[in-house]
């Protein structure tokens, strides 16, 4: 549909003394959700599963890597086996359970069990399973399509390349970089730029451990992982996933990275890479915004927390069910879509924002001089209750 139909059906279905459901009946969708990654899938998924029209539209095309240390907190794992239903959890049963984290700090290795344990799955076999599990719960998938531009209020209009979509409501699920979530005027107060690394490679033997080294500009995470697929049976058992986070003038590819820490170049003498590297456009924090102009945003378009604590994907997921849920009353037309992102702004911050507080404060103290970290690291190695403390602060 051209975007001038589109434009004249939303100022039609405004017309004043319209009900939700009236509205409803003329759009092409109750929803649209924009990136199809963790958070949009699970969105499209919530709201598919309670009877909602949706439509979920993914710039890119699954499976694919992409950067991210692939460590899934326990807390999201109960959701994510709901969300990929039986035929998915293919996924699930072939996650290695990380039941141990390390942290190389300084010349100094703290340690902390994680239990209940994590679970470590490759983004190329999550993100395709979720995708797959939206479509069989009837959502409608269009792959290779970039939202251009998100009009209105409430009711919305969507422009793609392939023409625009309207709706009643829209979940922003973009990630924390792409045309519609970084406004211009933020990119200029970006002070330091960090970029994301990742690749797998092959290590015999890999304990269940996440294991975070870090250094002078950034740190990098290691963790065993699988990958689904006859073409990788080969490398079951045998795959590391590598995850840097550095300042963008520490590191360009990941053999630098290697460099950077003793005990990493050391551990990483025998590897051979299984998959070509993947790095990410520059990472920048801001403060979490979970809605704006009435448009739910979930994941890291709604705040991105820092990759160490691993929490993005759960975030992720546990946003976008959320979003999906508080937006349930505005298709039944209890409530308006302004009312319903109210709604979800508040949940948002009494649930998923102390995530966001904790790490920021953890990423403080990592920041602090040496001389300063020192006596805080030692605090943490005398006291593994401490240590296990801020692991929870986390999730
Ligand atoms: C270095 C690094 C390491 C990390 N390690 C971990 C970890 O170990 N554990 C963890 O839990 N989290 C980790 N994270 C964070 C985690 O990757 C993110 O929090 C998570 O991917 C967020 O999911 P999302 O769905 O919000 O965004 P994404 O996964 O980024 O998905 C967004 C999707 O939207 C699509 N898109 C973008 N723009 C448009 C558009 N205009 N139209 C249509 N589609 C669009 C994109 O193609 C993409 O597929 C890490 C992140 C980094 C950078």
């Amino acid at each position: 549909m051209s975007r001038l139909i589109a434009t004249t059906c939303i100022a039609w279905a405004r017309l004043p003394g319209n009900t939700n459901k009236e509205y409803a009946l003329r759009l092409m969708y109750d929803l649209i959700v924009i990136g199809g990654g963790p958070a949009g899938s699970s969105a499209a998924i919530t709201a598919a599963q309670a009877g909602v029209k949706v439509l979920l539209l993914e710039r890119g095309r699954y499976p694919r890597h992409k950067v991210c240390g692939e460590f899934v907190s326990a807390e999201s794992l109960g959701l994510l086996s709901e969300l990929l239903g039986n035929r998915g959890k293919a996924s699930l049963t072939d996650a290695v359970p990380i039941s141990h984290a390390r942290v190389f700090l300084d010349d100094r290795t703290l340690e902390s069990p994680i239990n209940p344990p994590a679970g470590s799955i490759a983004r190329y076999d999550l993100d395709a399973a979720l995708w797959r599990a939206a479509i069989e719960n009837g959502v409608e998938g269009h792959l290779q399509t970039s939202a251009q531009k998100i009009n209105g209020i409430g009711p919305f209009s969507v422009s793609t390349a392939n023409g625009a979509f309207e709706s009643l409501a829209v979940i922003n699920a973009a990630g924390r970089w792409s045309n519609l979530t970084a406004p211009a005027k933020e990119n200029g107060a970006i002070r330091e730029k960090w970029v994301g690394l990742k690749g797998h490679f092959s290590e015999t033997a890999a304990a269940q451990s996440v294991d975070l080294y870090f250094f002078p500009g950034g740190y990098c995470g290691v963790q065993p992982v699988n990958l689904l697929g006859p073409e990788n049976e080969e490398s079951q058992g045998g795959r590391i996933n590598l995850c840097a986070m550095v300042r963008a003038d520490t590191a360009s590819t990941l053999l630098d990275v290697f460099w950077l820490h003793p005990q990493l170049r050391e551990r990483s003498r025998d590897w051979q890479p299984l998959s070509d590297p993947v790095t990410t456009a520059p990472l920048f924090f801001r403060p979490p915004r979970p809605a704006e102009q009435n448009v739910l945003m979930v994941g890291d378009s709604a705040g991105f927390v820092d990759p160490f604590v691993g929490d993005g994907i759960s975030l992720a997921l546990r946003s976008g069910a959320l979003a999906a849920k508080s937006l349930a009353p505005c298709f039944s037309e209890k409530i308006s879509v302004a009312r319903a992102a109210d709604v979800y702004r508040k949940s948002y911050e009494q649930t998923l924002l102390p995530v966001f507080r904790a790490s920021s404060t953890i990423r403080k103290l990592l920041a602090l001089p040496r001389f300063l970290r020192g006596p805080l690291i030692s605090l943490l190695q005398s006291s593994p209750r401490f240590t296990r403390y801020l692991v929870q602060r986390t999730r």
